[in-house]
């Protein structure tokens, strides 16, 4: 297994102060295990343990390697711990003490022990910032280095569980020590500990890999195509196609407007957008590196010169001497010219720089604003090999992708219309419990070395202020998150649940003050001066990957009739040549209404038919025997439903044109 080398920093006092009560449970529930971990192997050494997503974690160093046939042992332990319902003491120290106490072993231990430093207690120490207080929590008798904030006692822990071991290094640093990283989770109470895990097992059950593969919806050919680039099957395609029906009808007609741009776009690009140099460099694939027209054809001749040159110096005979001055000279003519131009081409990693030189090739007035660029745009991010998971983590992204160019004037309305898409979104998807989770900036990382964002304190307040002030009149659910905003202005991330409850982030709606301004746009105002109009980023339907790996989630791959890759299949009782003219008339009729209709007329017998067409998930099943053909009737068939009774044919396609055309649930 690859050790972990992602460790959270450190968590500020104000993120601290932050902490729900369920994360305050579940990161004193780390203090527990580590207790119980001590009791068993006294000599073990911890390093971090901060609550994690769904769980929490403690960092250990020891010779016994923990497996998940100890947990049942550690777990035992816990429990004592529990019903001793010690309090968690805070206890204010200097940092000499707090050396002290590492020197002894006595930090993240139940007792001093002597020849045994508490050694990573000590580098933890270091990275404590003078003048913030160092502190420690007891639980009975053991001693931790932490600034909290924890439950009030062991008691408060409701229900817990050992889930799984990793190994990660000290620091997330490659250069420190291996550690065993110890993972659990914890809860109020057993019976939302016990739904958790059937939620996970239901997610198990519906995964959208597995679902993917069984269905035939998308395959990841690492071989071929490479690692993290999904190619979509006809049944996946048919998904994506739905989905981008969907999005163009409704931005048709909420006004805006179709663009389509390459795929690649030069380094000046992403200087001038602030991806590139740093900021965004590690995401980008490598350049390519393009040298045209008469820089390719200078370098050719310089090389051949050069070659012959050295023929002859080998060679050694006086005679080529002028020689060997002539080529001296063409070389230096060749490269006095000018020097060797080459262009670095990226692939794009987002199509907002593309959309601003659509905004700046033409001249624009106020009388253009607000202006809505949309495309489908394919962005490619270099995301490391073992993360890439499924759908969810890729390296090429189909992006539900808009900006709009707005003045502060129009900015609300924008930004709701916005909104107002999302739960349109969701109505249509049956999403049901959303939050929207506005992200700002950190005032303290605009400048210096840790900076982080654009240096524009005026312009992030204002546009935090807006956006904050919006959300509110709207009273749409929202949290505000500190430190995670996009480097040129405020975002919102949208996080959705599944039906069976778990947690996604789909979208993300970004304002930015900062990019327009370095692309030089403008636009005229009435005043008759220049202008630089902000930029909404919003991707209401995410990417094509992640949005249908969460709607397979979703419907378990069981999808509405207007999303289902395949949506009528038309079944024959027999290879009767009538019958089957009957039911491939009906085909043709539907396909000529753009509907996924498949025919299955062979001769073997009608259950086996209909299980295959339940296997295969189609949604609509017209069976035909004699008798509804005579009477001008298709029995229908629901997936996983079963049988609806004979109806007439014309009836029946109706009410699937339009259960389609209304995106019926
Ligand atoms: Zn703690
Ligand atoms: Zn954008």
């Amino acid at each position: 297994m690859q050790a972990n080398t992602q460790t959270p920093e450190r968590k500020t006092l104000d993120e601290r102060n932050k902490m729900t009560e369920l994360e305050r449970i579940r990161h004193s529930c780390a203090h527990v295990m580590a207790t119980a971990i001590l009791r068993l192997w006294p000599d073990a050494q911890f390093a971090a343990g901060p609550p994690v997503e769904n769980g929490f974690y403690y960092d250990v160093d020891l010779k016994h390697r923990i497996t998940p046939e100890d947990f049942p042992k550690i777990e035992e332990e816990m429990k004592k711990e529990i019903k001793a319902n010690h309090t968690f003491e805070k206890i204010v120290v200097t940092r000499e003490q707090a050396i002290k106490d590492s020197e002894s072993g006595r930090l993240g231990g139940l007792t001093e022990r002597p020849g045994n430093p508490s050694k990573f207690k000590l580098g933890n120490l270091a990275d404590i910032p003078e003048g913030e207080p160092i502190s420690y929590y007891k639980n009975g008798d053991f001693l931790d280095l932490c600034a909290g904030p924890h439950v009030m006692r062991t008691g408060n822990i409701g229900a817990y569980k050992l889930t799984s071991v990793a190994s990660a290094y000290y620091k997330g640093d490659e250069r420190n020590p291996q550690l065993q990283r110890i993972y659990g989770t914890a809860f109020k109470n057993k019976t939302e500990m016990e739904a958790y895990f059937k939620m996970l097992e239901e997610a198990k059950r519906r995964d959208h890999r597995k679902i993917g593969q069984e269905m035939g919806l998308f395959t990841i050919d690492s071989d071929f195509t490479g690692p993290g680039l999904p190619l979509w099957l006809p049944k996946g395609g048919a998904i994506v196609e739905e989905l981008e029906k969907l999005a163009k009808e409704t931005e048709f007609a909420a006004g805006y407007f179709r663009v389509k741009t390459p795929h690649i776009a030069k380094e000046k690009m992403y200087l001038t957008s602030g991806h590139l140099p740093l900021l965004y460099k590690e995401s980008m694939f490598p350049p390519m590196s393009l040298m045209e027209g008469d820089s390719r054809d200078r370098i050719e001749r310089a090389a051949k010169a050069r070659e012959e040159k050295l023929q002859l110096q080998k060679e050694d005979n006086f005679a080529d001497a002028k020689r060997i001055a002539e080529l001296d000279e063409e070389i230096i003519q060749i490269v006095a010219r000018g020097g060797f131009l080459s262009d670095n081409y990226y692939l794009k990693a987002m199509n907002c720089p593309h959309h601003h030189r659509i905004f700046a090739a033409e001249p624009r007035s106020y009388r253009d604003l607000p202006l809505r660029l949309a495309e489908y745009g394919t962005c490619y991010r270099y995301e490391q090999s073992g993360e890439l998971i499924g759908l969810m983590r890729v390296r090429s992204l189909n992006m539900n992708d808009a900006h709009i160019y707005c003045t502060e004037d129009q900015f609300a309305e924008e930004f709701n219309a916005v909104n107002d898409m999302y739960l349109k979104y969701f109505k249509i998807f049956g999403i049901e419990k959303y939050v929207m989770r506005f992200s700002t900036h950190d005032p303290s990382r605009l400048t210096g070395d840790n900076a982080k964002f654009v240096n524009e304190p005026e312009l992030w307040k204002q546009t935090e202020d807006m956006v904050r002030q919006t959300l509110i009149n709207s009273k749409i659910n929202y949290i505000e998150v500190p430190n995670e905003a996009a480097f040129y202005g405020p975002k919102i991330d949208v996080q959705v649940w599944s039906v069976i409850g778990r947690e996604f982030t789909l979208a993300t709606n970004q304002v930015d003050f900062a990019v327009p301004k370095r692309f030089g746009l403008v636009y005229r105002d009435r005043d008759n001066t220049e202008k630089t109009p902000l930029c909404i980023h919003r991707a209401p339907l995410g990417t094509h990957e992640r949005f249908i790996g969460f709607l397979i989630e979703h419907y378990a791959g069981n999808f509405p009739l207007w999303l289902a890759p395949e949506q009528v299949r038309v079944l024959t009782i027999s290879d009767d040549e009538a019958l089957v003219k009957y039911a491939k008339a009906i085909v043709t009729e539907l396909r000529s209404h753009m509907v996924r209709a498949q025919g299955d007329y062979g001769n073997d017998k009608i259950n086996g038919k209909i299980q295959r067409a339940e296997e295969a998930k189609v949604h609509t099943m017209l069976v035909i025997g004699p008798r509804d053909m005579e009477a001008g009737n298709v029995s229908l068939r629901l997936h996983g439903k079963g049988n609806q009774g004979a109806k007439p044919k014309g009836e029946v396609i109706a009410d699937i044109l339009a259960a389609i055309k209304e995106r019926r649930p």
